[in-house]
């Protein structure tokens, strides 16, 4: 199948490892111009080094912080004056800490709020008038099965994905006449550095080996294992490719068939 990407331009954020770095690799594979930021240049820098070199494509790294406006604005204008376009836009961030309600104070709820939601709308809210004037667009937003179901220990999460959601149903159809199309994808368990991080914080939680938790963090999943980012990935830049040229507002996840409930 030709996606279709050949000289389009994708901005990726969070992509210096995780989800977000398979996602630049698949799109750079398929002979886009990539985009990527995250936070600690150090990684960043790595991450784009080793896709320059197993892709031999474009692709510019920019230190941002997703959790601030200009570092957004930054990120987008840079890309746009060294591509001259842009034709994708995939919004991703850490994820909030886990923890227990009465324990997160107003603070904490505001910087997940800023992390996990208003990332996501400011980055679309920049990348919108260059993807009009590209003659339309695609917008992939990374949140969770938390959204589907929540997840215990994850309340952060569990409540601010929802506005995302929310946000790019309304958007898929105030856009649709731009042909901007915006959809969102659900991880369930990927093995990346975040994965294993909540899954020793769970171990510890329940006074368990890290191993025994896997072993039933696995159980419960059909397929019986953790998905690898680049099962994710191949999700998104079909998302993001011409192929996926009647999918907007949709919310599908990429979980092995953890998910429980029918929608
Ligand atoms: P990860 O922690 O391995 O990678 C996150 C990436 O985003 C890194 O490159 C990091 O440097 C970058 N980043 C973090 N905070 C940032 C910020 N403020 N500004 C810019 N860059 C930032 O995470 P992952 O497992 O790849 O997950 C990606 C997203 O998917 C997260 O939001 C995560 O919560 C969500 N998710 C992951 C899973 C999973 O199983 N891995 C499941 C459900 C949801």
């Amino acid at each position: 199948m030709d996606l279709g990407l050949q000289g389009k331009v994708a901005l990726v954020a969070g992509a210096s490892q995780g989800i977000g770095r398979a996602i630049a690799m698949g799109f750079a594979r398929e002979g886009a111009k990539v985009s990527i930021c995250a936070r600690g240049e150090k990684r960043l820098q790595a991450a784009a080094e080793m896709i320059r070199r197993e892709t031999g494509g474009e692709l510019l790294a920019t230190v941002a912080d997703m959790a601030r406006v200009e570092d957004i604005q930054r990120f987008v204008s840079r890309s746009v004056e060294k591509f001259g376009r842009l034709d994708i836009v995939v919004t991703n961030a850490g994820g909030p800490p886990p923890g227990e309600f009465m324990k997160f104070t107003d603070e904490d709820w505001e910087n997940a709020f800023r992390l996990s939601f208003l990332s996501a709308l400011r980055l679309i809210r920049e990348a919108v008038p260059h993807m009009r004037k590209a003659g339309g667009g695609r917008v992939i937003n990374i949140t969770s099965i938390a959204v589907k179901e929540p997840i215990a220990g994850l309340i952060l999460s569990n409540a601010l994905r929802s506005g995302v959601i929310g946000l790019a149903k309304t958007l898929s159809r105030e856009l649709a006449k731009d042909n901007i199309l915006i959809n969102n994808i659900c991880p369930g368990r990927i093995d990346t550095e975040r994965h294993r991080k909540l899954s020793e914080d769970r171990a510890k939680r329940s006074n368990q080996p890290l191993e025994e938790i896997e072993k039933q963090m696995k159980g419960e999943i059909p397929l019986g294992r953790f998905g690898a980012p680049e099962e994710a990935a191949d999700l998104v830049v079909f998302l993001g490719s011409e192929r996926a040229s009647y999918i907007t507002g949709a919310t599908i996840q990429i979980d092995g068939g953890l998910v429980r409930a029918i929608q």
